[in-house]
């Protein structure tokens, strides 16, 4: 029998270190400063809901490419004539998907299985077998409206990240003041190791099993790391095929191309709130952009074009750092050029390395570049104390989510580097994601001006009161009313943009109560 003495001995079990408990570390401390409700606290320590699910298909039979030394047993194998070059499809990791009738004809030379390309190589042939792949999607939290947040194609994912991504979306949300909550998904997939039809496949059949958890105003996927706005738009087309009142059902998905329902700005949307929260930061200072130098680690949706828009306010880009290489130019990389190079159809990894106008670097001397600022603009956890440790620079501002670890936050205020949020810096894609949204609603179309202009004013209002509720000074001007967010005391930046997000939360439960 279990006497008394047993339970008062028996110790707490230490909770387990995750991703998803390390993103909350920020959350419990706000709300311990401004005592949150302990029953709104109880709402958003934990998602709403956690869907796990599987998505088949079948492969399409690929040439996969020998090795120089493999390829020695075949020396004597003739060149198979290529009938239909179209037909093959070359993947960033050397394989060929071989589409329709690529190679049908009479001089296929294949022998065990292997066969020689005019371009020389030999190559297995590996028929295409049905393969299966795991899907989520995360519901964190619909407090302040339906659950909102990306599509994520790539390998390392898993139940523990998305929980914390999408945790991330419902204070994101409510700092931007849309009405939305929180959610994240996607697929367990490295997108690059799979050919166009195949990824097509795999999304349509994705939105199939998707479709009975989210809707327009239930929930809504855009796009992340590995996924478009072609992807986007084979979830849509899957989602409203067939339905009697499609058009309605726009807004099911943003992050869309104009010409099906997308916003005007919003594939350069997230890119232009970082810049548009840099340039603030500068401007609270006197100062100006223009003569900034900056280092910016990923170059894809996020990291180009917040690049981009860095370079005409006259800042200077020194290095970049991808998946596949990282690049140094002193002088100022021609961002524009680099652009053009990355999205170059001959540049099958879609990579920076290689680009003429720099020289390549390692990773590791990346975070020691002198420059003012440093963007991550890729995965979560890249900047650990260590690296923080060596940065050379005087403001990190956050185009990824969750770059920066805990520890490495720690480091960065202790060494006096500034810090802007992702959760405000990044939150210019969801922004626009709501004004797409709107304008689904409507059947409008707005302006390219019009969908800038008020994305400026809105990230510049909300980046302003977090900005107060850190430095503890409320005030009310033309552009923003802080008062009601500050606490009587200064925080870090990270702290007051999740006292700004949970006030604004807590407000729509004490407003609105419980529903039972
Ligand atoms: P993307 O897929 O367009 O680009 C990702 C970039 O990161 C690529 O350049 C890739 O090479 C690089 N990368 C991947 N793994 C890397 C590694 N191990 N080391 C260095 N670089 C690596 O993705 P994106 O949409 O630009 O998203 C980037 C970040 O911004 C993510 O953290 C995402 O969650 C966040 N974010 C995106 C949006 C959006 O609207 N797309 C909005 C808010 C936040």
């Amino acid at each position: 029998m279990a006497s008394e003495e047993n339970f008062m001995r028996a110790p707490a079990p230490s909770p387990k270190r995750t991703i998803y408990t390390e993103a909350m570390e920020i959350f419990h401390r706000a709300a311990d400063l401004i005592g949150l409700d302990k029953r709104v606290r109880l709402e958003l320590e934990e998602p709403d809901y956690e869907h796990i699910f599987y998505v088949t298909t079948k492969l399409k039979d690929r040439l996969v490419p020998l090795a120089p030394e493999e390829a020695k047993a075949f020396s004597d194998l003739s060149v198979t004539q290529v009938r239909n070059p179209d037909g093959l499809e070359r993947l960033a990791d050397g394989k060929i998907i071989l589409n329709g009738r690529a190679l049908l004809g009479s001089d296929v030379n294949i022998r065990r299985g292997h066969l020689r390309l005019p371009d020389g190589g030999v190559y297995q042939l590996v028929p295409g077998e049905s393969q299966r792949f795991k899907a989520y999607r995360v519901q964190h939290n619909q407090a302040r409206g339906p659950y909102k947040g990306g599509i994520r194609y790539h390998r390392e994912v898993s139940l523990d990240l998305f929980k914390a991504l999408a945790a991330e979306m419902t204070w994101k949300t409510a700092i931007s003041e849309v009405p939305f909550g929180g959610g994240k998904g996607g697929i367990q997939i490295d997108p690059r190791q799979y050919g166009r039809e195949e990824l097509e496949n795999i999304t349509l059949r994705f939105m199939y099993k998707l479709k009975s958890m989210i809707g327009p105003n239930i929930d809504i996927p855009a796009p992340d790391v590995g996924t478009n706005g072609e992807i986007m738009a084979l979830m849509l087309r899957e989602y409203s095929d067939g339905e009697r009142e499609r058009h309605n059902l726009r807004g099911i998905v943003t992050g869309k191309d104009v010409r099906i329902g997308g916003s005007e700005g919003r594939v350069k949307a997230t890119g232009q709130g970082v810049a548009y929260c840099i340039e603030d930061y500068y401007a609270d200072r006197g100062e100006s952009v223009k003569g900034k130098t900056f280092v910016l680690q990923g170059f894809g949706n996020v990291g180009s074009h917040g690049a981009a828009i860095l370079a005409n306010m006259g800042a200077r880009l020194l290095a970049v750092n991808d998946a596949d290489g990282s690049i140094y130019n002193g002088d100022g990389i021609d961002v524009h050029a680099l652009m053009a190079y990355v999205s170059d159809p001959k540049n099958l990894k879609r990579s920076v390395a290689g680009f003429p106008g720099a020289q390549k670097i390692e990773k590791k001397d990346l975070w020691e570049i002198q420059a003012d600022m440093l963007i991550p603009a890729a995965l979560g956890g890249e900047i650990t104390a260590d690296v923080a440790e060596r940065l050379k620079v005087k403001l990190v501002a956050e185009g990824a989510n969750g770059p920066t670890t805990p520890e490495a936050d720690r480091v960065l205020q202790k060494r006096g580097i500034d810090l802007i949020p992702d959760i405000i810096a990044n939150a210019g894609g969801v922004t626009v994601s709501y004004y797409e949204w709107i304008q689904n609603k409507r059947m409008e179309r707005w302006s390219e001006s019009e969908v800038d202009q008020r994305l400026e004013k809105a990230m510049k209002r909300n980046y302003r009161i977090i900005r107060d509720i850190s430095r503890n000074q409320p005030r009310k001007t033309d552009m923003h009313d802080s008062r009601g967010y500050c606490i009587s005391k200064t925080v870090d930046p990270r702290c007051a943009a999740m006292i700004l997000a949970l006030k604004r939360i807590e407000a729509h439960y004490m407003l609105e109560g419980f529903s039972q």
